[in-house]
């Protein structure tokens, strides 16, 4: 039984017909993936994302949410110390800068692209189309294109119209629109984009909030290089941020990791220290398959997100489909934070949080044997032999935001 009751209009409720129609097609790679879906399961509604609901929801809505938004402009940046100095905010405020140019420009429209409308592309789809006569090769080469503009994994997974936000929403005055992608589409590129470690390991801090930033502006960069060059191509293309759908299960399905009690996805590459962007396509290309990398099976032992995070918002239990409020999608057997409790610390903070992603044993750079050693133990059966070891030598404490300054100084002190 769900805890919260369904707030989709009757138009855009899912029939039993076709959640049956989305289990043939899916059944086998939802398994393959790990992804459970229930017979509540509905589209998750734009209009219900934590950020979205801090406008319009007075539930959400607070001096601390408005004032976490206007920290992003220096005149109502706050001043608290180390962390949070008036350097922080500005490096901060300065690495979302190329993906505000890009989420800002059609404000006026009510489109806030990149995170509540598609970004919108000039480059047209050329008359012409290649022909791809070796699709399996093509998709190797697409994805080495990928890395060419930026991106540091990549993946491909089918088209899936169930993680499609059920409408997107107007930021002028947060009506609910239609949410439709061209008939064509048949995959999507999903890129995953590494944030930097040191940064991440000062969180939180408003300088910890640079490596988000900097992997938005980085994402906005490469999903339009990208996109362009499959237009050009004469093939259906549309750039992907946090708009248009959810990200996480097309990465999960792309191969590229799995879904954690931290909410993130975590690589065997990089742990849940990534951001995720995605194209949507009409290329015929060949998906990648989801298997199981052993993670999600630590996460059943371990609870050390969850233990730290702040406001106690991540679930200590196994997965569950018992969302505690509307911001949790409905009928996908999950771990869900309580995202009202996260946001609401992240407003107090004016800045983002991820305690939950720094002190994931996984997040590591694996450059290290000992790294590498703890990985395999950790997607082994020996699962408990690399808690013990994370207990005992535990991986992701938090630096100080003034040993960063230090050593950037430092740095150019021994030039
Ligand atoms: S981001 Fe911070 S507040 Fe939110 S779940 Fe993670 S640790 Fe908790
Ligand atoms: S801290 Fe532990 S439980 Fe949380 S996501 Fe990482 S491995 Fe999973």
């Amino acid at each position: 039984m769900t805890a919260w009751p369904s707030n989709q209009p009757p138009e855009r409720r899912v029939s039993a017909e076709q959640r049956q129609v989305w289990r043939e097609r899916f059944g086998e790679s939802d398994r393959a993936a790990g992804i459970e879906v229930t017979d509540d399961f509905e589209r998750f509604n734009q209009i219900d994302d934590m950020f979205t609901r801090a406008f319009w929801d007075d539930s959400v809505r607070s001096k601390h949410t408005d004032g976490f938004f206007a920290s992003y402009r220096m005149k109502a940046a706050p001043r608290r110390g180390e962390g949070f100095s008036l350097k922080d905010f500005a490096l901060r405020n300065a690495a979302w800068a190329v993906s505000d140019m890009v989420s800002e420009r059609a404000g006026a429209e009510g489109k806030r692209e990149g995170f509540q409308s598609a970004i919108e592309l000039t480059t047209q789809v050329a008359d012409e189309q290649l022909d791809i006569e070796d699709p399996p090769a093509f998709s190797r080469e697409i994805k080495e294109i990928a890395k060419m503009f930026g991106a540091d994994l990549v993946g491909i997974c089918e088209h899936d119209e169930r993680w499609l936000y059920s409408a997107r929403v107007d930021t002028r005055d947060f009506s609910e629109h239609e949410n439709k992608l061209p008939d064509a589409i048949t995959h999507v590129i999903v890129l995953g984009h590494s944030m930097d470690r040191e940064l991440v390991d000062t969180y939180p801090s408003a300088l910890a909030g640079v490596s988000t930033g900097l992997e938005y502006s980085h994402e906005a960069a490469i999903v339009i290089q990208l996109a362009s060059y499959i237009r050009n191509l004469g093939y259906e293309a549309i750039p992907s941020m946090n708009d248009t759908g959810l990200v996480i299960p097309l990465a999960v399905k792309a191969g590229l990791g799995e879904y954690g009690r931290n909410q993130m996805v975590i690589t065997p590459e990089y742990g849940p220290r990534l951001r995720f962007s995605k194209i949507f396509t009409s290329l015929p290309l060949i998906h990648d398959r989801p298997n199981d990398k052993g993670i999600k099976s630590y996460c059943n032992i371990c609870t050390k997100c969850a233990d730290q995070c702040p406001p106690k918002a991540l679930p200590f239990g196994p997965p569950e489909d018992a969302p505690k409020n509307r911001s949790t999608i409905r009928g996908v057997k999950k771990w869900s934070a309580d995202c009202e409790k996260c946001f609401s610390y992240w407003a107090k903070l004016k800045s983002d949080c991820a305690i939950c992603m720094r002190v994931c044993p996984f997040n590591r750079d694996y450059v290290s044997w000992t790294d590498r050693l703890w990985r395999s133990l950790a997607t082994s059966r020996f699962r408990k032999l690399a808690l013990q070891w994370d207990r005992r030598f535990p991986n992701g404490k938090r630096q100080k935001p003034g040993d960063w300054w230090a050593r950037l100084a430092g740095n150019f002190r021994s030039q």
